[in-house]
């Protein structure tokens, strides 16, 4: 029986990729380091500090240090407030977290994130779906995904066991970080990325959208049953 689906935010609960990857794009350009957009998407679900840390490599051929991963996050984390965004909720999320509600499962969100801003949202578009107690964000963390730490920690604050639970993620490394997490993971693809980045990742099932998901997932509650060998769907 699932007791718990925990839920990445970004590119999951709002349609708030597109303005991250241009606030990470204009900060970093800023910088005098180019970067695709596509590489945002690629390193959706770490960190901030660990994006940062990669271009630093790739650029420069070493990290940031603390004080320019600290700067340069709250630029983008400037920058991504004046796009003056309101990032919307997804499409069928919404519906899904009710779904899960009225299962009797608790939900959980997992986010690599720290942007403020959208904290502030989930409230008003999510009310009530997330305790302060069941949240795990970048603060929460010290590896961050991929590693399976955000995920762990998504288990203990639940007080449930990976085969109780289900991840809905959107990128592959937030899958890959359920995954090592020992957790079965449904991903949805909202992005530009192929499907098959996320069946590599390990990626059990994968739906286009929040929407298609908010069809299937009361079914998926009562069938899936990840105790079960390999995973498998009954
Ligand atoms: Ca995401």
């Amino acid at each position: 029986m699932i007791k718990a689906v925990l839920f990445d935010m970004d590119g999951v609960l709002y349609d708030s990729m597109l303005y991250h990857v241009q606030a990470w794009h204009e900060t970093i350009l800023s910088l005098g380091i180019d970067s695709n957009p596509d590489d945002y998407y690629l390193f959706e679900g770490m960190t901030g500090h660990a994006t940062i840390d990669i271009l630093f490599n790739r650029e420069y051929g070493h990290g940031a240090t603390e004080k320019e991963k600290q700067t340069i996050y709250a630029q983008k984390s400037g920058r991504f407030v004046e796009l003056n965004c309101e990032p919307r909720p997804m499409p069928g999320a919404k519906e899904v977290l009710e779904i899960v509600k009225q299962s009797g499962a608790k939900r959980v969100l997992v986010t690599g994130s720290g942007q403020p801003t959208l904290f502030g949202n989930l409230d008003k578009d999510f009310p009530g779906s997330f305790e302060k107690g069941l949240m795990v964000t970048s603060y929460d963390v010290k590896f961050g995904k991929p590693h399976p730490e955000p995920y762990l920690l998504g288990l203990e604050k639940a007080g449930v066991t990976a085969e109780e639970a289900l991840v809905v993620e959107n990128a592959p490394l937030g899958v890959q970080s359920a995954v090592a997490a020992g957790i079965y993971t449904i991903a949805v693809n909202t992005g530009p990325l192929p499907d098959s980045v996320l069946s590599d990742a390990g990626a059990r099932l994968i739906f286009p959208s929040m929407a298609a998901l908010a069809e299937k997932i009361e079914d998926l509650l009562v069938k899936i049953n990840p105790s079960a060998s390999h995973f498998s769907l009954l």
